[in-house]
């Protein structure tokens, strides 16, 4: 949460006050039916959705695209464990790829990657960085395959001047309490396909039986059984205000990546900041440093930790597909004959060796997070900080 204020407890109360706290009751005219238009001409994208979570976006998202059993989903090798889980709750099956130098799935790789069974890419801009979105839609394109862009991380970033999430056939985001933008737990789909909008949106609320009653006279598609992935009006409300915010925070964020890519570029030839596919359109949420050698990285990261500079590894708790236990165990579901993993004709071998460059480039890459509220005494302090510490690496 990077910022949370007095407008949201205000926008929370008014909520509060109506005594409505469900989506449907007030129709069109409800907190979340607002939020969704808003968010919607934010992203540039016709359509939007919100659901619960991040997780549920995704799997709203696949459902859109028709994918199920036997299909296969290609995905990064670096993300955080809730893309490769969505596949499976689908039934589909995640083939884990590579990434580059950008942190971004490497475009190389999918095109590796790519089998009969392939039905869609998910391509993930973590920490804001945007992936190299032409390349992904070039292959894409050629392969006849979709792509739902995974940008949880990076709510408002761009790419060529288009939003994130906006690029691909569909788009996701989170507003988990570690998000651009927040409301604790909560997450949006957009679309600009409006078939692929309609499934998602009698998957998110149990095959729409409220819209059956008059809420969504639009739906052209046959119902299905679905789940429950509706947001409530409080959290939409915080998310409305929290929209308003997003242009300031991503500017304060950007302003600092830019000071400390500024003065930290070329310190020693053996480092440097991680090169962004974008560098006007990421979100500045995070500022890279990428050593030759996972030595180097280590040594970085102890000697600041020595000096109280909080910096981390991109590979913690199960953002790296060696993390991600129910793949190795080929377990994909609870029951058997829901089991992504049993229903193939055709299984990946997955080991934790799979993808070394995605292995070798998280360990040589340490982050430094910004943050909206260090003023620019602590930034210099910070950059002359980190300055002396590559400096003692070498
Ligand atoms: C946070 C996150 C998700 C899942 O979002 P939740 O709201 O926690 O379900 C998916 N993908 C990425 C890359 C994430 O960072």
């Amino acid at each position: 949460m990077y910022i949370l204020g007095e407008e949201e407890l205000k926008a929370v109360e008014q909520t509060f006050k109506t005594g409505n706290l469900d989506r449907y009751v007030d129709g069109e005219n409800s907190v979340t039916a607002k939020f969704e238009r808003e968010f919607a001409h934010k992203m540039g994208s016709s359509n939007s959705l919100a659901v619960s979570s991040g997780t549920a976006a995704l799997i709203c998202g696949l459902v859109g695209m028709g994918v199920g059993p036997g299909d296969e989903v290609i995905i990064p090798g670096y993300t955080y464990a809730a893309t490769a889980l969505a596949v499976l709750a689908v039934g589909a099956i995640p083939v884990i790829t590579e990434i580059d130098a950008s942190m971004g799935i490497d475009p190389i790789d999918i095109q590796r990657k790519i089998s009969v069974r392939t039905k869609a890419v998910i391509p993930v801009h973590m920490c804001g960085l945007p992936c190299n979105m032409s390349a992904i839609m070039d292959i894409a394109k050629n392969s006849n395959i979709q792509v739902l862009e995974d940008a949880a991380q990076a709510c408002g970033g761009s790419y060529g001047g288009q939003r994130l999430g906006s690029i691909g056939h569909a788009g996701i985001f989170s507003f988990n309490h570690y998000k651009i933008i927040s409301c604790g737990e909560g997450g949006a789909l957009i679309t600009n396909d409006n078939i692929l909008f309609q499934n998602a949106l009698l998957h998110h609320d149990g095959g729409c039986i409220h819209e059956a009653e008059g809420n969504r006279p639009d739906i052209q598609i046959p119902t299905f059984a679905g789940w429950n992935f509706r947001l409530t009006e409080i959290l939409s409300a915080i998310l409305r205000v929290q929209l308003k915010r997003l242009d300031d925070i991503l500017a304060s964020l950007r302003d600092e990546k830019r000071v400390l890519t500024e003065r930290l570029s070329d310190v020693h030839e053996g480092v440097r900041p991680v090169i962004s596919n974008d560098s006007k359109g990421d979100c500045g949420t995070a500022f890279f440093l990428q050593f030759e050698s996972e030595k180097q990285a280590n040594l970085f990261a102890q000697y600041s930790e020595q000096q109280k500079i909080d910096v981390w590894f991109p590979d913690y708790s199960g953002h790296v597909y060696s993390d991600w236990e129910p793949l190795f165990e080929k377990r994909g579901a609870h029951h058997p004959a829901r089991d992504a993993f049993c229903i193939a004709q055709h299984v990946p071998d997955y080991t934790r060796d799979m993808c070394p460059n995605t292995t070798s480039i998280l360990k040589r890459t340490v982050g430094i997070s910004t943050d909206v509220n260090r003023d620019d005494r602590e930034l210099d302090v910070l950059s002359s900080d980190i300055k002396g510490i590559i400096r003692k690496v070498f």
